[in-house]
This record gives structure tokens, C-alpha cells and sequence, in this order.
């Protein structure tokens, strides 16, 4: 009878993806790493599902548990790890430079203890208008309503910087509108604004929602003053988002843009961070079907572009061992 119980219940563990067997981690105390992500809609809440469900693939061997709940963005998340409420974060290439260096939003701000992870993928700012608002370019922003995006979101940092240079503020707009980045889409449909700004990786959840629920078209980001803030700041590049990635939006549509980038706190156990990274580039295969914007990485890229602060001590340990890095 007790053998009966027994053999249940390892059955039940195993298809539940535990097991019941007496393991190491019984021993070893659990250990709870937290990542910040973005809004559900976007691909940063992807990136950190995905990480910690290949890190709690583990579990059993190192007690560490992951979890990555929704968050207001890059900005938020840099002020999470450095207050010690997140482990690690998922934050735009500008905005870990400008944390790290303390300028632009960072300003009298510096988080020196900073640390890079590796980097991921490219995040063009992506400016979508409702067909029927008449805009098709930059310059007709002014006079509409914009979602310039929530404080503690990229794009609002990424935002602020091109209305600076063009000499913009919130006055510019007939609204300048301050919802969360999964708000987006749906104000857009019911004509509460007449455009949206995110800095995101394609495809995702949002502009698939946008463009799927109203006539709304991606609008191209250029001119002579996104030309020089390309040729200022190392961490802006220009884009292109394909043609055909949305309803209704044929064509290539050219923009500039930065990289996601995965960092962490120098106050961060080593360990867990060595795992974390373990867990990604072990299961590298299975990490880049796991959304299509990861499809494209490559090691050697992700731990060399676009990341300004140092690497991280857990994450270099794993890199050496990988002969990646001296
Ligand atoms: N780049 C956006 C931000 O930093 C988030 C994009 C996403 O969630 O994928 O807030």
C-alpha cells in the first residue's frame, strides 16, 4: 500500500515538474531572484518569463526560484535594482548608459553599482498614428494627442531627449498623455489619442493590438535632428521595422532605435546571477524560440554591443568558462 502512495506521487512530481526523490536542493536553502520586466504587452514581460523559466528548469539543482512581474520599464526597473526591490531588470541601451554615467535622466543621479548582463534585442522607437489623425510624419505631431509614455518607462526617456532636440515640450501637444504602455493600444482604438510612442522590439502584443483593433499606421522617425542625436550618442542606431509585420502596414518604416539590455546590481550575489546567465546560454536553442525577437541573437554579439556599465562578476564567471571573454 505505502509503495501504491509512493509511485502516485512521484507520478503526480513528475507531471508536475518536480521531483520526489531526495535531491541536493533539499538541503540547500531556496534562494528568490525577482525580474523586472515592462507591460504585459511588450516583449521585455517575454524576456523575463522566458529567463526564469529556463532558470527554474533548475530549481531542483541550485534552489533558486525566478519570477518577472510586470513593471513600469527601463526606468523603473534601474530604480528597483538600485533600491533593492528587483534582482535584475530589463533596460533600454540608453538608458543603462545614462544610469550608469549619470547624465540625461540620470542626471545628479549616477548608479555607479550598475552592472550588465548581456544584451539582447534591438528596440526601434515606434511611433504609431491612427490613419484618420492626418499623421505621417514627425513634424505632425504637434497640436495632436500624444502618449509620450509613463515616467518610468523608456520611451518617455527616450522621448524626452528628441523633444529636446527639437525644442518640444508637453505644450507642444493639444494632450500630452502619461498611460502605461499596455494602455496604449486600446486609447489609441477609441480615439482618446491620436498616437502612440513605444520602444519595443517586434513584433509584440501592443502594436499587434493597435493595428489589429483600428486603421492605424507605424509613421517614420527622421529628419535632420534624429540624424544628429545618431551621430551624438553611441547607444541611438537607425532602424528599420520590417513591412508586413502588422495589419495594414505594408512598408518598411525607418526609425532609430536601441538595444534591450538584461542588467543587475553589483550588490547582486554572484551565484545567482552565474546561474541565471547559465540557465540562458545553456538552453540558448530553446531561449531564442521563445519569442521571435531573440531568434536572431548570438552570444558573442549580446555581451559586447550596447552595454556601457561593466559586466557583472557572476555573469563574467559564466562567459570565461564559455572561453567568451579573457
Ligand atoms: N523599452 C520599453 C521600456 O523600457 C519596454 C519595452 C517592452 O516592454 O518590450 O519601458
Amino acid at each position: 500500500m505505502k509503495r501504491h502512495v509512493f509511485t502516485v506521487a512521484a507520478l503526480v512530481g513528475a507531471v508536475a515538474g518536480f521531483s520526489l526523490t531526495a535531491s541536493p536542493a533539499l538541503a540547500q536553502k531556496e534562494q528568490f531572484i525577482t525580474i523586472g520586466t515592462g507591460g504585459q504587452t511588450g516583449v521585455y514581460y517575454v524576456v523575463g518569463q522566458s529567463v526564469c523559466r529556463l532558470v527554474n528548469r533548475g530549481s531542483s539543482e541550485h534552489g533558486i526560484r525566478c519570477n518577472a512581474p510586470s513593471t513600469g520599464g527601463s526606468v523603473a526597473n534601474v530604480n528597483g535594482i538600485r533600491a533593492g526591490e528587483l534582482d535584475l531588470g530589463v533596460v533600454q541601451s540608453d538608458v543603462q548608459y545614462q544610469a550608469y554615467e549619470g547624465t540625461g535622466g540620470f542626471e545628479g543621479n549616477q548608479f555607479e553599482d550598475l552592472r550588465a548582463v548581456f544584451a539582447l534585442h534591438g528596440e526601434p522607437l515606434t511611433l504609431v498614428a491612427r490613419a484618420d489623425s492626418g499623421i505621417k510624419s514627425l513634424s505632425d505631431l504637434p497640436g495632436k494627442r500624444v502618449n509620450i509614455g509613463n515616467p518610468g518607462s523608456g520611451q518617455r526617456n527616450t522621448m524626452q531627449v528628441l523633444m529636446d532636440a527639437l525644442g518640444w515640450d508637453t505644450n507642444t501637444f493639444s494632450l500630452a498623455s502619461e498611460l502605461e504602455a499596455a494602455e496604449q493600444a486600446s486609447a489609441l482604438a477609441n480615439n482618446q489619442i491620436d498616437a502612440m510612442v513605444y520602444v519595443v522590439g517586434h513584433p509584440n502584443g501592443s502594436i499587434e493590438e493597435a493595428t489589429a483593433t483600428t486603421d492605424a499606421r507605424l509613421v517614420e522617425v527622421s529628419g535632420d535632428v534624429v540624424d544628429e542625436l545618431v551621430e551624438k550618442y553611441p547607444y541611438y542606431a537607425k532602424a528599420t521595422i520590417p513591412g508586413g509585420t502588422y495589419r495594414g502596414n505594408e512598408e518598411d518604416v525607418e526609425t532609430y532605435g536601441v538595444a534591450a539590455t538584461f542588467v543587475t546590481s553589483a550588490n547582486t550575489d554572484d551565484e545567482l546571477v552565474y546561474q541565471t546567465v547559465k540557465a540562458v546560454f545553456d538552453n540558448f536553442d530553446r531561449f531564442k524560440r521563445l519569442h521571435p525577437a531573440f531568434a536572431v541573437l548570438e552570444p558573442e554579439d549580446m555581451i559586447s554591443g550596447g552595454l556601457t556599465a561593466p559586466l557583472h562578476e557572476g555573469a563574467k564567471r559564466y562567459y570565461r568558462e564559455q572561453g567568451w571573454i579573457d
